[in-house]
């Protein structure tokens, strides 16, 4: 637990009990503006964890920033102890043009932990690293699914980080999926500095779904709680929402190229055999029914009806024998990982 006392981000100092907003430099864009990060302070008056709260490494996710800015927009919001740090938007460059990528087309998500002498995002990174990751315990990053690809409400955690997991099952999504780590990735970086960090999944890029928002909120406040930092609900206000932990993820990719109808859709339940969906030739001479291969959930799926020969459809969670009455388990998994 951090016992910064006080805690300073860039030039400003925040005591226990205190609250407000650094915007912390980190360069200049090609127009003279300069380019800074918005970082949010809540302080409890007790000591306690500081939890990190990230969105908008990645510029056309918005989910995470709306998560962030719902819970900033929260009245009284501050931990009864230990503080939130909350970064609703970690690349604003990116998020100005509108892009998953930074302006010379580098993803902010390789490139940690930076450099004071590299690229904008490489200085953005270090920036992050040097004024942020020091004073915190534990982290929420989130993310979303790619442009027509959406994604059902996740939680991703590091293999063999019990507190992780544990988070993750206070944050109580759909799904938790284990999945490795990326080099250059904020997620490997907090590894490194061994604090456990959660990266949550939803919905697609440039929109905002209130499910997953949802979802991401109901279980940043578990997250608090479970930390300490809010009191415990009421035993009769506790969710009966159940998750899973998944044994491993699999694409299924188009067969061959055509028209893509599918016949099921996220959060759905599948078996070996079940029907996904066709991919037909514009010209009706053909169709080719495509069935799952797993027994497990839909968790991402394709929305556009072109699909090339290989073009990613369904992303399905392995979850072989699960029962209806599905509750957390500590199985686990082995994961080719999609694009965070
Ligand atoms: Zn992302």
């Amino acid at each position: 637990m951090s016992q910064d006392n006080p805690l300073r981000v860039g030039s400003v100092e925040f005591l226990p009990g205190q609250c407000g907003v650094v915007d912390l430099p980190v360069g200049s864009l090609t127009g003279y503006q300069p380019v800074t990060m918005h970082v949010h302070v809540r302080r409890g008056r007790q000591p306690g964890p500081v939890l990190l709260l990230t969105a908008g490494l990645h510029g056309d996710e918005l989910i995470g920033v709306e998560i962030l800015r719902r819970l900033l927009q929260t009245r009284n919001l501050r931990p009864i102890k230990g503080t939130l740090l909350v970064v609703p938007v970690v690349c604003m460059p990116a998020f100005l043009a509108r892009s998953r990528y930074l302006p010379d087309r580098r993803d902010l998500n390789r490139l940690f932990p930076g450099s004071p002498e590299g690229s904008l995002g490489s200085r953005l990174a270090h920036a992050f690293v040097q004024e942020i990751v020091p004073h915190a315990t534990h982290s929420i990053d989130f993310h979303g699914g790619a442009v027509g690809r959406p994604n059902l409400p996740q939680i991703r955690v590091s293999p063999g980080d019990p507190i992780a997991a544990d988070l993750a099952r206070a944050f109580a999504p759909p799904v938790v999926i284990e999945t490795g780590l990326r080099e250059g990735s904020l997620r490997a970086f907090l590894k490194s500095k061994d604090i456990p960090s959660l990266l949550f999944e939803g919905g697609e890029a440039f929109r905002i779904s209130k499910e997953a928002v949802r979802v991401g909120l109901r279980g940043v406040y578990g997250v608090m709680r479970r930390l300490g930092m809010l009191p415990p609900l009421k035993s009769d206000e506790k969710a009966s929402a159940a998750t899973l932990f998944a044994r491993s993820t699999s694409w299924v990719r188009a067969p061959q190229g055509g028209l893509f109808i599918p016949e099921t859709d996220l959060g759905k339940a599948v078996q070996a055999g079940t029907r996904l969906g066709t991919i037909a030739d514009p010209f009706g001479r053909y169709e080719t029914t495509i069935h799952s291969e797993v027994e497990g959930l839909v968790i991402g799926v394709s929305r556009e009806a072109h699909a090339d020969e290989g073009d990613a459809l369904f992303h399905l969670a392995s979850l072989p024998g699960r029962s209806e009455e599905a509750g957390p388990r500590d199985e686990i998994v082995e994961h080719r990982d999609p694009v965070e």
